[in-house]
């Protein structure tokens, strides 16, 4: 009997209608290449073999190589990667859809280092809270840095709310499916690692007005919080730049923070004497 080992999150999905759900929700075709992080007992793994061209697993945990060895007997188009998904450099696996239960506590790395590679589609498991926070619009409790950094690349949508009955062994949370589309053209994000660090700065203080959290943090920009100050006297005199920042961080839509990240970075550009 295999024993599931909680710090890998093995809660192994044992309801098929969400492994369907996932599957119908990813519009699979014989022409996919989809790559699946988490085999477990391979229950959407077989599901995914049965619709798309070939699938790639990620599994980190060798001692699940009898499911994999079972699966393998049945379908020819599964290729297992015996390797933490955190450390295998995607760009060697030619995949368009992603599909997967993910393991819960790799969630955020996982996606961002997906998001950064690129694929055409993704439907992936989450624990419910996160999954709530990706798909947050401005204004609500669950917005914050997670939700404008992937909204500001894809556009995402809540599938489904899954129970912890699902699974096996039961979960204490509730998970949802979510849909990932890639759209790198929705906004165009000039420094893609100023804007990150520009996201980290300004929700460290959601509640505070952007100027404030700004002062506050400056140091993940690289400024004192003198040099802020001044800094940020200069920059509200530009146009359309004065109200917004003195709007509180988490009222801010995903467009407005992309306009104010690109307007910062190019003005710290143009007067970097800090
Ligand atoms: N796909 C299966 C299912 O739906 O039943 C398993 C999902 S289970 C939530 C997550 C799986 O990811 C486990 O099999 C676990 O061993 C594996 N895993 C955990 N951390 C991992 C990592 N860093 N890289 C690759 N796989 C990992």
């Amino acid at each position: 009997m295999f024993k599931p080992k909680k710090k890998l999150g093995q809660c192994f999905l044992i309801d098929k209608n969400f492994v369907n759900k996932a599957v119908e929700s990813a519009n699979l075709t014989k022409d996919d290449i989809v790559l699946e992080i988490g085999l477990g007992k391979g229950i959407l793994t077989e599901e995914l073999a049965k619709h798309a061209k070939k699938v790639y697993v990620i599994e980190i945990d060798k001692s699940l190589e009898s499911y994999a060895n079972k699966l393998k007997e049945n379908y020819n188009n599964i290729e297992i990667i015996w390797n933490d998904a955190l450390k295998v450099d995607l760009n060697t696996l030619d995949f368009n859809k992603v599909i997967a239960n993910l393991p819960y506590q790799i969630s955020s790395p996982i996606t961002f280092k997906l998001i950064k590679k690129g694929f055409d589609l993704a439907v992936l498991m989450y624990q419910y809270e996160f999954a709530k926070r990706m798909v947050a619009k401005e204004g609500t409790k669950d917005y914050g840095r997670l939700s404008v950094a992937v909204q500001s690349r894809a556009d995402v949508e809540f599938i489904t709310k899954v129970p912890p009955t699902a699974f096996h062994p039961k979960p204490k949370i509730h998970s949802a499916l979510i849909k990932i589309k890639l759209n790198k053209n929705k906004y165009q994000i000039e420094n893609e690692i100023f804007f990150d660090n520009f996201l980290r700065a300004v929700f460290q203080h959601r509640n505070k007005s952007v100027r404030k959290a700004l002062i506050d943090s400056s140091k993940e920009l690289g400024y004192s919080k003198e040099e802020m100050k001044k800094i940020l006297i200069k920059f509200s005199e530009k146009e359309k730049i004065g109200s917004l920042i003195e709007n509180k961080v988490f009222k801010l839509s995903v467009g407005e923070f992309v306009f104010l990240s690109n307007e910062l970075y190019r003005f710290l550009h143009l007067h970097d004497d800090k």
